[in-house]
């Protein structure tokens, strides 16, 4: 994969930018050469799978980590070698951090009155960001009195409260249980449009970032693989790791016979498919990507491409049923069919028939294979 330069946001005065920044711990890599510029107000997420780099870069941006080369910019400024408490940024961590022997008003109260915030001055404030994230009739009870989700909203007011410029989350909602993070997903996502200030949000979960994201920087191996909003992200992912990790990725390795607009490309499985491939050659080897809820079985509209495989399972999943198809070259199809007729759900194939999947040609994606592991990080990952 070539370095990647991107996700320069569109505005002239980004509220974060970082410039080349490389985290070093010892002779490990774990942030590579890194270029990234946020836009004031955003809700910008850092999604990848453990260990891709994601909460060091959150930390240099904090101050609680120092980058090895390169610049960070808050606002325009540069902020290396300040600490923490001197930078326009508040941390929401996922272990709530909250001071378990002061109540609830006293904990969002703390920074205000360390900074000598004038006592009327620091009720009213408290008061609001209370009220903002649900709890002002939890003021007077004491951390151990109130849920993970509860907790979790005090130490988002406990920041908020700080007026900073950006709010930095290292998975906030990581320890809740399904039910109460897509609740607080929501809440989060209204809070911020209605602050206005810019999120920068760390995460694993691929749907959390796609909830509630502006743009997602998908990262891999300390570097970015794509940076853009979460339909791009989803439906023209930039590479198969992006592909695998948003979604289901459903890749069917293929070479092109003919490049440019109208090119084609001979999938491993045999079917020959009329494909953009601008910007790939003759001969060179690609991955097509449809989404699971864009293949139709049995059922394609004339000209559409068709692949044909063998049904391996089928299983009822409530509002879909989930279809496993295996083409000749091996590669398995995930296809999810909406439950919304029940005679058309009976008269779906079980395992064993022999189907055809097509798709609408605007449907199918085409992306190189991201880069194999080349730097002493992924040698040691691999041992
Ligand atoms: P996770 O979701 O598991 O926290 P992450 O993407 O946030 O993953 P980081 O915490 O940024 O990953 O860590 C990136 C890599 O850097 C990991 O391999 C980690 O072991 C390593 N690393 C992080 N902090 C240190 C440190 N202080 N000393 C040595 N290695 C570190």
């Amino acid at each position: 994969m070539a370095r990647t330069k991107a996700g320069n946001s569109e505005d002239p005065n980004p509220s974060v930018e970082l410039r080349d920044v490389t985290k070093r711990f010892g002779d490990f890599t774990a942030v590579d050469d890194l270029t990234l510029a946020i836009g004031e107000g955003e809700f910008f997420t850092m999604l990848g799978p453990s260990g891709c780099g994601k909460t060091t870069t959150l930390r240099m941006v904090a101050g609680f980590e120092e980058a090895t080369e390169g610049q960070v910019l808050i606002d325009g400024a540069d902020v290396v070698g300040l600490p923490p408490y001197k930078r326009p940024t508040n941390t929401v961590f996922q272990s709530y951090a909250l001071f378990p022997h002061m109540n609830v008003a006293d904990n969002v109260a703390f920074g205000l009155k360390r900074k000598g915030v004038d006592k009327k001055e620091i009720e009213r404030r408290v008061g609001e960001e209370l009220e903002r994230v649900g709890l002002a009739r939890e003021a007077n009870r004491r951390p151990a009195q109130l849920s993970g989700g509860m907790q979790q909203r005090v130490a988002l007011a406990r920041a908020l409260v700080n007026l900073p410029k950006v709010l930095l989350l290292d998975e906030p909602l990581g320890a809740l249980d399904l039910k109460l993070r897509k609740g607080l997903q929501v809440q989060l996502k209204r809070i911020q449009r209605e602050v206005g200030i810019t999120f920068v949000y760390v995460t694993h979960d691929q749907e959390e970032a796609l909830t509630m994201s502006d743009r997602i920087a998908v990262m891999n191996q300390g570097r970015i693989e794509q940076v853009a909003d979460p339909e791009q992200v989803y439906d023209r992912p930039a590479s198969t790791f992006v592909a695998g990790f948003i979604g289901v990725s459903n890749l069917m390795p293929g070479t092109v016979r003919k490049s440019g607009a109208s090119g084609e490309v001979e999938l491993d499985s045999g079917a020959k498919i009329k494909a953009k491939v601008g910007g790939f050659s003759v001969g060179e080897r690609l991955n097509a990507v449809v989404r699971p809820e864009k293949l139709d079985v049995d059922a394609g509209g004339p000209g559409d491409p068709v692949v044909e495989g063998l049904v391996e399972s089928s299983l009822y999943l409530g509002t879909a049923t989930q279809l496993i198809v295996k083409l000749p070259d091996d590669v398995r199809m995930t296809v999810l069919v909406p439950n919304a007729d029940e005679a058309q759900r009976q008269r779906l194939p079980g395992g064993g028939a022999k189907v055809k999947l097509s798709w609408a040609p605007e449907h199918m994606h085409v992306v190189r294979e991201s880069a194999e592991p080349t730097s002493s990080n992924d040698k040691e990952e691999a041992t």
